[in-house]
């Protein structure tokens, strides 16, 4: 049998690059593409000398022409995920999540690959229905400032499947749940690096708001898993991927404290516009379509995260 090939979008990312290490595990050949916006190299320079794997540095909003052969599956994983992230490059997310995504559509078409969308939990907004559901339509502001992401996601979400539906390519769409692991930014201003590196340094951790807003982690490694066996299943509509374990942001601000060993202030700054109130995934269709349930509890993930965080600081 000849070996199967992915073409993984935001490969130089925190997500996409823990795929690229995956699937060449698995045996397969690899091509990254990445412009590097809020990725690094230092992500996959551990495969420089990998010769299954290849890089191309280029914007998915433009030609993937460079692209030949015959390829198994797209994953396209290329857009800013942070909110600093996504604030600060605005056009660029809802370029990345429209004619990004659809670049990437055509080119699964074009090479006869199976498409792979990292969607978001972001789609469901500020969530009505809890824990979420993949039926629930959310509740999203269409002009508040998150909207560069959510929006795009959503029309990555839409044109995923009319894609499907009139093209005929065959596609899956994970809606992946607030994920966390090494090779984070430290200074991507998601709560996970940010109190850690707060810790670690021994300022004062900053919670938005009072802290009782909730969120649920899943370790990189569980999220991996989850999107190779939904790469491999045959189902088409949206999946969620996360992990239930859900928590306020002052208990994850106290637990922070605990694993780190640091007894750092936790301090209240102003709580973002739109910031989601509460936030769990309803993971009945992963575990029952794909087997999958996460793993890795979030002491030993957190352990594992801290442990890297601590040679970047
Ligand atoms: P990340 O910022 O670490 O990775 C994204 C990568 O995409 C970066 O390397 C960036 O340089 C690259 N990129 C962005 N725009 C590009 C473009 N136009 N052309 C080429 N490359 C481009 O973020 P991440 O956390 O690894 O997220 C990866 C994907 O997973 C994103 O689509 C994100 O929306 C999705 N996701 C992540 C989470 C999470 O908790 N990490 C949750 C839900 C969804
Ligand atoms: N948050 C916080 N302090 C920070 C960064 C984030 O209290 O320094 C809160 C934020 O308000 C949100 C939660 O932590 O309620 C998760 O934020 P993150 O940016 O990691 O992800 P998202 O909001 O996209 O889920």
């Amino acid at each position: 049998m000849s070996e199967k090939r992915a073409v993984i979008l935001g490969a130089a990312g925190f997500i996409g690059s823990h795929l690229v290490d995956r699937f060449l595990a698995e045996g397969w050949r690899v091509t990254g593409v990445d412009n590097l916006i809020t990725g690094t190299l230092r992500n996959i320079e551990h495969l420089s000398r990998e010769t299954r794997f290849d890089f191309l540095e280029a914007d998915v909003c433009g030609s993937l022409d460079a692209i030949q052969g015959t390829v198994d599956a797209v994953l396209d994983f290329a857009s800013p995920a942070s909110p600093i992230d996504y604030l600060e490059h605005p056009f660029e997310t809802l370029h990345v999540g429209s004619i990004g995504v659809e670049n990437a559509l055509k080119l699964a078409k074009r090479t006869g690959a199976v498409f792979l969308l990292s969607s978001t939990s972001e789609v469901y907004g500020d969530p009505l229905e809890h824990p979420q559901r993949e039926t629930y339509w959310g509740n999203v502001n269409p002009i508040g400032p998150r909207a560069v992401y959510d929006e795009a996601k959503r029309f990555a979400e839409a044109i995923t499947v009319a894609y499907r539906r009139y093209e005929k390519v065959q596609v899956r769409i994970a809606r992946i749940f607030n994920t966390y692991g090494p090779r984070m930014r430290l200074d991507d201003g998601r709560v996970v690096p940010t109190f850690v590196a707060q810790a670690l340094r021994g300022e004062p951790i900053t919670m938005f708001g009072d802290g009782s807003q909730t969120r649920s982690f899943c370790y990189v490694d569980d999220n991996v898993e989850g999107m190779w066996r939904l790469l491999h299943s045959s189902y088409e509509d949206p999946v969620n991927i996360g992990n239930p374990h859900e928590l306020t942001i002052l208990e994850f601000a106290k637990a922070v404290q605990r694993l780190v060993g640091s007894d750092v202030p936790i301090v209240s700054r102003p709580l973002p516009q739109d910031d989601p109130r509460v936030r769990r995934p309803d993971i009945t269709r992963a575990k029952e379509l794909l087997g999958w349930e996460p793993k890795v509890g979030f002491d030993e993930g957190m352990r594992r995260t801290i442990a890297w965080f601590e040679q970047q600081v």
